[in-house]
């Protein structure tokens, strides 16, 4: 086994973090959530404020969400939203803008063969 500590970057875990949460929002039920499902986009996104590893990225993305807090009505309004705060994180970075009408042509449904996939079916697997 190598000596070397294996390493991640900020970028590593930034693209893997916005891969889960476009991802997570394309997977949602695209008209209204639940009560729970509401909550727990919500804690989610709250968690990450705190615990996101890069502490810088954590405190701005803190601020961002104090100042446009999520938007958690339908899975399209969250989409959005994320969107929204992903192209604050672009510029902040110089990083072009995204344009918000493209989302569902990028970040579609989970690819995934088989029963199980959705979330509506989780409650009827075996
Ligand atoms: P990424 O920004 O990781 O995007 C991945 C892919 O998403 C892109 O290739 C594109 O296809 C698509 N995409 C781009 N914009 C959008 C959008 N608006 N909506 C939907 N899809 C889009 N890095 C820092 O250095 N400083 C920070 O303060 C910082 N804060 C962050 C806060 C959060 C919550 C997260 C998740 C990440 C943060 N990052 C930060 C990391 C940064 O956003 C990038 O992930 C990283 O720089 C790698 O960028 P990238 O160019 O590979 O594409």
């Amino acid at each position: 086994s190598s000596s070397k500590t294996a390493t991640t970057t900020k970028e590593d875990v930034g693209r893997a973090t916005w891969l889960l949460l476009h991802t997570l929002a394309a997977q949602l039920p695209e008209d209204g959530l639940s009560k729970q499902q509401r909550r727990d986009v919500n804690t989610l996104v709250d968690v990450l404020t705190r615990i996101y590893p890069c502490g810088d990225c954590a405190r701005h993305f803190g601020e961002l969400v104090r100042n446009d807090p999520p938007e958690v009505s339908s899975g399209y309004e969250f989409s959005q939203w994320l969107c929204r705060a992903h192209n604050a994180v672009n510029e902040r970075l110089d990083k072009p803008q995204f344009s918000c009408d493209r989302i569902a042509q990028r970040w579609g449904k989970l690819d995934c063969a088989g029963a199980g996939c959705s979330l509506d079916d989780r409650n009827e697997r075996a």
